[in-house]
């Protein structure tokens, strides 16, 4: 047993309670009130919080653990500000890199270079001539390989483009080293796995980044069988200190397979849950995937791509509800997002009581038609979104969807008002996975950086609402309310104990916010109990 006292403890029940003292049993929350009421024998362990700020745990509704620990052991090419820069950051990998092996990262993104250009492979080649180099978009919806990667994948001028990808060629018809969505499959099968071993390390190192951050746990998007084998493993060995909620990859067919012959899994104790399943039905708006209505604005002959056929987003979607899957839809343009609506609500005229059961998501809902708003809520369909998209988008979004779509973009507060609770997630690791992060670019709507570009400032969330999106709301579109999500007897004792208090700091300093201590289920995961007493009474701030 544990005790919590001298705290402010937001308690995010239903009334937004906030006591001084919570007692953690046997991992869960056992008690939660004022002191006086404490019933406790003398001598228990007693943490005294100095005033402190304690939230529920932060779960990020939408983020890629198994993507977070693959960038740990690959290159970061991150925030790098040309193609050129990034080809010497290449280079300096291939010096040590054997002959044939593959260099592969992350992070890339053509609207911080100064064309705004996409890259081709002769750059790679030069710097690498004898490696296969595949280094995926920020946000995951391309690939830039080199001459020795599209050899290895098999990719020539004759390769056709893929349902819902493209195989991007030059004038004369070569392949420019540049894959769109689903065309990056062809690359990813000739890439080799790292070892279990490898994966199972760089799998903790991410956890570690997580629960230092605030995050007690994820849902996990696109999840797999790899992935889950090394949760598993971790899990076994009570080295996984953290909860995921996994839905599996769609596109990853021997995963679903395994998954809808076996049905929804519990492993362990429950740190991690499979049992929902992701789709995908366009791209990404900065690489112009997104699949849209009427054409881009600067690129009229485009409207973006649908990556899966509708008969066949209907077949799977009614497939996992059938078996007792959740089902997760990624839609980032508004055409994407019309037909996933268009869908869940066949699906739901189809098993109305098991669709409705299944808490249906659509992943990002980032770019609605204004008639599509109601319809969420209508058909019991949860939003999960991603606020630091919004302030990352802010500069090139416009270019994309001018004006009049804006108004349906990132469009918090019109789906809050129509009564749909909103999941929050950064879609780590296209973001940071850092919780507050998201909470700032909820609550102020702009770029951490701080400056007012006045995009739809209406739009913005309460505090209240930016905090609820990351614990009650995210536990409510994981089928967890009864276990996770507010500090109240019974649940799960996860929690973070804060710098700040985000309910009562200036708003600026919401994003710097970090968390001193971390539990889950009642274990510190982060931090230690020792510095907290030392440095206590500092109070909010
Ligand atoms: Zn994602």
């Amino acid at each position: 047993m544990t005790i919590l006292t001298n705290a402010r403890i937001h308690t995010l029940d239903a009334r937004g309670t906030v006591a001084d003292t919570l007692v953690v049993r046997d991992g869960r929350v056992a008690f939660v009130g004022r002191k006086s009421d404490v019933n406790v024998a003398v001598g228990e362990p007693t943490l005294d919080l100095g005033g402190r700020a304690v939230l529920p745990g932060l779960v990020d509704a939408h983020g890629h653990l198994m993507y977070l620990a693959r960038g740990r052991m690959t290159l970061d090419v991150g925030g790098v500000s040309s193609e050129e820069s990034v080809a010497t950051r290449v280079a300096t990998a291939a010096a040590v890199a054997p002959h044939g092996e593959w260099i592969s990262g992350r992070g890339w993104d053509q609207n911080l270079w100064p064309e705004r250009r996409f890259p081709g492979k002769a750059s790679l080649d030069r710097v690498a001539p004898r490696n296969p180099v595949a280094l995926v978009r920020i946000d995951g919806h391309a690939t830039w390989v080199n001459s020795a990667a599209l050899h290895e994948a098999g990719i020539s001028r004759d390769t056709q483009d893929p349902t819902g990808g493209i195989v991007v060629k030059d004038a004369g018809g070569e392949p420019t080293g540049l894959l769109i969505d689903t065309a990056q499959r062809l690359v990813q099968r000739a890439e080799p796995l790292p070892s279990a071993a490898r994966f199972d390390e760089a799998v903790r190192a991410a956890i570690a980044e997580c629960l230092s951050l605030g995050l007690t746990g994820l849902h996990e998007m696109g999840v797999t069988l790899f992935a889950l084998a090394s949760y598993r493993r971790l899990v076994e060995r009570g080295q996984f200190p953290f909860r995921n909620y996994a839905a599996v990859a769609g596109r990853s067919e021997e995963t679903w397979d395994f998954y809808r012959d076996r049905g929804p899994e519990v492993i362990g104790d429950g740190r991690v849950v499979v049992r929902a399943l992701k789709l995908m039905s366009d791209g990404a708006l900065g690489s112009r995937g997104a699949a849209l209505h009427s054409p881009y604005c600067d690129d009229p002959d485009n409207r973006g791509l649908l990556l899966i056929p509708a008969d066949e987003l209907a077949r799977l979607t009614n497939e996992a509800i059938e078996r007792g899957f959740q089902v997760c839809v990624h839609a980032i343009g508004d055409r994407a997002n019309t037909l996933t609506l268009d869908t869940f609500e066949q699906a739901l005229a189809r098993h109305p009581a098991a669709a409705r059961a299944a808490r249906l998501r659509v992943e990002h809902a980032q770019i609605l038609a204004e008639t599509d708003i109601p319809r969420f809520r209508a058909l019991g369909v949860v939003p999960s979104m991603q606020a630091t998209h919004c302030t990352s988008d802010m500069d090139w979004a416009i270019e994309r969807l001018g004006p009049d779509r804006l108004k349906g973009a990132y469009a918090w507060r019109s789906l809050l008002g129509t009564g749909v609770v909103i999941a929050g997630g950064s879609d780590f690791p296209v973001e940071s996975p850092n919780p507050f992060h998201g909470i700032y670019a909820s609550v102020v709507r702009r770029p951490r950086t701080g400056e007012d570009r006045g995009w739809q400032p209406e739009q913005r969330m309460t505090r209240q609402e930016a905090v609820r999106s990351f614990t009650t709301w995210n536990a409510y579109a994981a089928h967890q309310e009864a276990e996770l999500g507010a500090l109240v007897p019974g649940r799960q004792a996860d929690l973070i104990v804060c710098s700040g208090d985000v309910f009562a700091c200036p708003e600026e300093q919401v994003k710097d916010i970090r968390p001193l201590l971390t539990m889950v289920g009642g274990e510190i995961v982060h931090g230690r109990a020792e510095d907290l007493s030392s440095a206590g009474g500092r109070g909010a701030g």
